[in-house]
């Protein structure tokens, strides 16, 4: 039976946007780079979302992953060494409605960018934060860096690195507010395409660690983890990354982890026997402070602006 004229009508989008719609200069990263499958996983997870370009912010500091904006044809800032957060929580305050991602290397976030880097967690806005971690400075040609495992061979440490690696992970879990922490490698398409659209869709600060191949600086960093998938160990709960049976079966190292367990992340975190891969970490009600922005208010900026002001003339003598 038919109801009304309006029944009919099918919800067909005006626009469509495909893979090519978010793919922009030829990536000038080296050939076996793992930036160029995350910059793939990132750009079809855009096309999946029908993230409509003039929506979506790439914002980047300095290194090899921050030329990220430049791959993707929607709006982009690549900005100062170490700056990419402060950059991204303005965007996302002044403008709630776009979709914000950072891309970061581990110089960038856990050495120059350390400081901001802390309080961004603890801000917890809406961003997608993706650090691509090849232990190494790749732009300047091979020096320590903060992830570097101690005995790294490198341009500044021709012996050999003396001190412990910072482990991105372990410290993001250590900051308040903390609300969304997982972590991946390039070289498994699957469960990096799950980790960053579980990412995506968390409510607050999403960061997430990829373990990305630097062929040239850091040619055999993680080929004993990726020749032998037995030194990883996958997190599986029904709450955590979700992948297809076929490919979770190729690690025979896995851990039921219930991501709302944050001792047990730390504890995951620590273990440095073996790199765990998942979501160590999720709360979807820690606090956000862009929902304190003036659009999330229901005021203009002009009013809140006019509504500081007054406060502050209380002061005036
Ligand atoms: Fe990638 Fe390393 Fe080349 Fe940089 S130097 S583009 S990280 S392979």
């Amino acid at each position: 039976m038919f109801g009304l004229k309006s029944d009919c009508i099918l919800d067909i989008p005006e626009e469509y946007y495909t893979l090519a719609d978010y793919e922009s200069a030829i990536a000038r990263w080296c050939p076996g780079c793992g930036d160029h499958g995350i910059l793939t996983s990132v750009q079809r997870l855009c096309s999946e979302k029908q993230l409509a370009p003039e929506n979506t912010v790439f914002v980047s500091g300095i290194g090899c992953s921050s030329r990220f904006p430049h791959y993707m044809k929607t709006y982009g800032f690549h900005g100062l060494h170490g700056r990419a957060l402060p950059v991204a929580c303005g965007v996302k305050f002044r403008r709630p409605d776009l979709h914000v991602f950072v891309a970061t290397g581990d110089g960038d976030c856990c050495s120059i960018g350390t400081a901001h880097w802390i309080h961004a967690i603890r801000y917890n806005m809406n961003i997608t934060v993706l650090l691509l971690d090849n232990e190494i400075y790749g732009l300047t040609k091979g020096q320590t860096s903060p992830t570097s495992s101690k005995g790294t061979v490198s341009n500044t440490n021709p012996h050999g690195s003396i001190l412990p690696p910072i482990n991105p992970i372990q410290t993001t879990l250590g900051v308040a507010n903390a609300s969304f922490v997982a972590q991946t490698v390039d070289w498994n398409p699957a469960h990096l395409y799950a980790t960053i659209e579980a990412g995506f869709e968390h409510p607050g600060f999403s960061f997430i660690r990829i373990l990305q191949r630097c062929p040239v600086f850091q040619k055999e960093l993680f080929q004993p983890v990726i020749n032998n998938p037995d030194e990883i160990t996958l997190l599986t709960h029904k709450n955590g990354i979700q992948i297809d049976p076929a490919v979770a079966k190729m690690y025979k190292h896995t851990v039921d982890h219930d991501p709302s367990n944050l001792h047990e992340a730390r504890e995951l975190a620590e273990n440095l026997d073996r790199q765990v891969i998942g979501l160590l970490y999720q709360d979807k009600t820690k606090e956000r402070y862009d929902l304190y922005g003036a659009h999330n208010m229901g005021i203009t900026p002009e009013e809140k602006q006019k509504a500081i002001n007054l406060e502050l003339d209380k002061f005036a003598v």
